[in-house]
């Protein structure tokens, strides 16, 4: 090539590499965006997503994975399902070893005899039948417990008192749930016999907060349990006094046999591209406690009344919509691991994705996880939410527990990020009922998923594959 022809070489390839561009950025035909708005409206007009966590609530309550409970959350999704007229409705089978609470009943010995409220933490072996006694050793969090030195415990129940903060978007959690995911292994490694932990919760209600724990291979399985708030700040309250406190707990929870339940789905099947879809879901198993209203019946209740105003419409849109109600989330991700092993072969098919997971509170925030080229049409999506009080946050989305598997083979994802100021008062406690639900705040987030599963659906383009997040 001579000199004399290389700025047109330039400019040719300029010229090709904008188009390449503009033929990568997707986009939003303005008809869509129409209907979009119109969708957004009936859902704050319906109430039918409130209807649906009446509904499971009432008719199923409790659905701790592997429990009769679970079994009829499974045949209430499928008859919903139907009943709602999704084009396509079937279950996939999602396997697991199940764990069954049992008794559990705190005490002080002394020096100041007095009950305390207690629940055992997923998971947790049992004392023995008659009771664990033993003296307490309070630490300030897990970190004070790994670096406390060897044999510091040796005998004790380790008593782990980090308090959780208060936050919009739920950050205090993280931090603070790590004294119950691995506070028992670390307790035995220092000798400990059990362990009880401050509940990971921002109330201060007299209920005690479940959740999963998990023991290290090679590694003493202690009991473990959590404290009611108010019975941590007691417990604080008599060691403070500076003599040996001695609890006894008993827990007599036990891990059973294997079990298969299911992920339950529902497709709104597409008209022109049915093999490529979206997916908007959330779990539903719930802890034993409550009835699962918050965690995670809005959730279901949510994505459902989304898909089926989409269904309302007089055409199908042009791929296919799946609201997928996943088992077995609280101990461990079952069925999204499940879901994403079974479609592994097919991950390109999935357009993007997003998980209904944190309560019940308004949205205020849409975040996505998509090539750059994108982002301009995530914020066209992000207008069309604005009158719900909903702004662009960025490109750093989780999308919920249940894509995390999915996540991992490089599928896009959007979090639509709800105010969490109060989740973590009711979360995995008696307390998680459906009174804790406002209506109107359930409503708004269903006008926000229906704007996300529908455009989602229409887009020309894509929104970008191989993000590969851990
Ligand atoms: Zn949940």
């Amino acid at each position: 090539m001579t000199l004399k022809y290389l700025p047109l070489a330039l400019v040719a390839s300029c010229l090709l590499s904008v188009s390449a561009m503009a033929k990568q950025a997707p986009s939003f035909d303005e008809a869509d965006l129409k209907v979009a708005a119109e969708l957004r409206d009936q859902a704050l007009n319906s109430s039918l997503d409130y209807e649906i966590v009446e509904s499971l609530t009432t008719e199923v309550g409790p659905r701790m994975a592997g429990t009769p409970g679970d079994a009829a959350a499974v045949k209430w999704g499928v008859a919903k399902l139907k009943e709602l007229g999704f084009d396509k409705v079937w279950t996939e089978p999602v396997t697991f070893t199940t764990w069954k609470r049992g008794v559990e009943m705190a005490e002080v010995i002394a020096p100041y005899p007095q009950p305390l409220v207690i629940t055992a933490l997923g998971f947790s072996v049992a004392t023995p039948e008659d009771g664990l006694s033993a003296e307490i050793i309070q630490f300030d969090d897990l970190d004070a417990l790994k670096n406390a030195p060897e044999g510091i415990a040796e005998g004790k129940i380790v008593f782990i008192k980090n308090r959780m903060e208060r936050a919009r978007d739920g950050s205090g959690y993280g931090p603070a749930v790590a004294a119950r995911g691995q506070g028992a292994s670390q307790a035995a490694a220092k000798g400990a016999v059990g362990i009880l932990i401050r509940s990971i919760g921002t109330d201060s209600d007299r209920m005690a907060h479940t959740g999963m724990m998990r023991y290290d291979e090679g590694i003493k399985k202690i009991p473990a349990a959590a404290l009611s708030a108010p019975d941590a700040d007691l417990l604080e309250n008599m060691i403070r006094r500076g003599k040996p406190v001695t609890v006894k707990m008993t827990i007599g929870a036990k891990q059973g046999g294997e079990y298969t339940s299911h992920n339950v789905i529902g497709e709104v099947t597409g008209s022109e591209k049915p093999e490529e879809y979206v997916i908007i879901g959330a779990h539903l198993d719930s802890w034993d406690l409550g009835t699962g209203a918050l965690d995670d019946g809005a959730g279901i209740g949510i994505t459902t009344a989304a898909a089926k105003l989409i269904l309302g419409l007089p055409e199908r849109p042009k791929r296919s919509i799946r609201v997928i109600m996943f088992a077995n989330e609280e101990q461990g991700l079952v069925g999204g691991k499940a879901y994403a092993e079974a479609h592994k072969d097919h991950i390109k098919n999935i357009i993007t994705a997003a998980e209904s997971d944190f309560g019940a509170g308004k949205i205020w925030r849409i975040d996505s996880k998509v090539k750059p080229e994108a982002i301009p049409a995530v914020k066209q999506m992000a207008e069309v939410m604005e009158p719900l009080g909903i702004s662009y946050g960025n490109n750093q989305a989780g999308g919920g527990p249940d894509l995390i598997p999915l996540r991992g083979k490089g599928i896009s994802v959007f979090s639509l990020r709800q105010d969490g100021t109060d989740y973590f008062d009711y979360h995995h406690t008696p307390n998680d009922t459906l009174d804790k639900i406002d209506p109107e705040a359930l409503r708004q987030n269903t006008a926000a998923y229906v704007i996300f599963a529908y455009l989602s659906a229409q887009m020309n383009g894509d929104f970008g594959t191989g993000f590969h997040q851990k």
